[in-house]
């Protein structure tokens, strides 16, 4: 039996992430992945796949409407969808053998298959136990299923199935305008679908700043993709090959129909806990399924820990990996920390949707004097030259101390321009400061510094 300070059961970026710093920390180190590949979710089937195709398809968009405008002539490119699938497999697999690298780099085990935890202190592995000092539960989420909606991963599929379809749709319905809903959505809306896309709210993207969450559903229409919002789905059935979404308008209860070649369900992820044996061992859980954890994100059980899409919080990958990281420094003895005040939230569609910190909703709600100060990319130089002006930047700052309390931004790199105002935060700055910055031209940055002037005496070029 082999004895390690820390098994990891799950190679996602939670895991692998807490894998990596335990064996920095000179802990003995071992993971559990049942998967093929090393990366989890994230790499396998979630981020970097949706983000190759989103960069693919993007491409497309751009010489199919800009080309032309810079005096780019040409044949217009045609989809060879087989190459593109191929393109983002490539993508998956240099990422996922870039962290087989890194465990051999680093000295950890993986112990390959699907582990369960017969008692503390064991990890089980097909016949083989495994004595563990410390464990840490990495093992992800999975999607969740709409009553009344079967899932084939063929016609009505989840992200798994949309990521690998066999042809580009001529029709799809995506259920749910959440994140992973709309990215999907306008992959596929760019190359060439109808996409409608069904939400039971009135608003896509819920819990956003709604300023952004209306300009962002303006900006998908005008990309060709349709909206039924307030709308709860019955049933989706497939016949000869095609799906039927069936669905009730909340507002009068009127029922309607959707036809479509592929209808992708994007209604949410749920904690994935299976076969782990939690409930023997007496690990405590949530009341939505999640591993319940204390500040250090240990569980119940003394020496199990949990971390990532299978505790609460956002379901994101940098939330995992942040929690992956300070759990091995508190498993090391030292200080492990995540700032949940302080995690941003991207959506990488284009334009990008980038979030952190408060809304304006929230700030109301808890009726909390503060100040906005927005800047619109149409001011902005280089967004301009791109042919990117839409959207803009809002920054919230505290009415009285200046303090910034929230950034949302829509606009072109938001996913990348939110993180001085993560930063900012971290170091408890004003939005002065960040206006006081000097910020390089031409550059997409100096809209947030515009923005940040908005929160005083007022931005220069509007
Ligand atoms: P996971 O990545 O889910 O990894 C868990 C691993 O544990 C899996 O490999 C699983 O096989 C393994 N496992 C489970 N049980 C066992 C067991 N008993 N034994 C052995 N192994 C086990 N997040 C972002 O931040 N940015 C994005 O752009 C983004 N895009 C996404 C796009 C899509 C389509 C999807 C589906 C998700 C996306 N996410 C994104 C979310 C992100 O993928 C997850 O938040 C992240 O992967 C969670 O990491 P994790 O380590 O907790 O779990």
């Amino acid at each position: 039996m082999a004895e390690f300070d820390v098994i990891i059961i799950g190679a996602g970026p939670g895991g692998y992430v807490s894998a990596i710093r335990c064996a920095q920390l000179g802990l003995k180190t071992a993971v559990v992945e049942g998967r093929e590949t090393l990366g989890g979710t994230c790499l396998n089937v979630g981020c970097i796949p949706s983000k190759a195709l989103l960069h693919a398809s993007h491409a497309l968009h751009d010489a199919e409407t800009n080309f032309e405008k810079m005096g780019l002539m040409g044949a217009k490119p045609k989809v060879d969808w087989a190459k593109m699938l191929a393109y983002k497999d490539e993508v998956i697999g240099q990422n996922t053998k870039g962290i087989e690298f890194l465990f051999k780099k680093n000295k950890i085990t993986w112990l390959k298959g699907w582990g369960s935890i017969p008692e503390p202190g064991k990890v089980k592995v097909g016949d083989e136990v495994h004595a563990a000092k410390n464990i840490v539960i990495a093992t992800g989420s999975e999607p969740l299923h709409l009553p009344g909606v079967t899932v084939d991963e063929k016609v009505i599929v989840t992200s798994t199935g949309a990521l690998e379809l066999p042809k580009i749709p001529k029709s799809m319905v995506v259920i749910g305008a959440g994140v992973i809903g709309l990215e999907l959505g306008s992959v596929y809306a760019r190359l060439g679908s109808e996409v409608t896309v069904v939400e039971y709210l009135d608003t896509i993207t819920p819990g956003m700043d709604g300023e952004v969450a209306k300009t962002f559903q303006r900006l998908l229409k005008r990309q060709g993709l349709d909206f039924v919002l307030g709308a709860a789905v019955q049933s989706a059935e497939v016949r000869k090959g095609k799906a039927t979404v069936s669905y009730k308008l909340r507002k009068d209860d009127s029922a309607a129909t959707l036809e479509a070649d592929c209808v992708l369900v994007a209604t949410g992820r749920g904690p994935y806990t299976d076969g782990l044996g939690l409930a023997e061992v007496g690990v405590e859980m949530e009341k939505r399924g999640q591993i319940k954890t204390d500040s250090h994100w240990q569980t119940n059980i003394k020496g199990i820990y949990a971390i990532g899409d299978a505790i609460t919080g956002p379901m994101l990958a940098h939330k995992a990996e942040d929690e992956g990281m300070a759990v091995a420094e508190v498993i090391a003895g030292k200080h492990g920390h995540v700032n949940y005040d302080v995690i941003p939230g991207v959506i990488y569609t284009t334009p990008e949707v980038a979030t952190v910190g408060r809304t304006e909703e929230s700030l109301k709600e808890e009726g909390r004097a503060y100040k906005v100060g927005k800047f619109a990319f149409m001011g902005n130089g280089r967004a301009k030259a791109v042919f990117q002006g839409d959207g803009f930047v809002k920054i919230l700052a505290d009415k009285e101390t200046d303090r910034v309390l929230g950034a949302h931004i829509i606009g072109p790199s938001a996913g990348e321009l939110i993180h001085e105002i993560c930063v900012g935060m971290e170091f408890g700055a004003s939005a002065e400061d960040i206006a006081l910055t000097c910020h390089a031209h031409p550059t997409f940055s100096e809209a947030v510094r515009e923005a940040a002037l908005a929160c005083g005496d007022g931005p220069i070029h509007s």
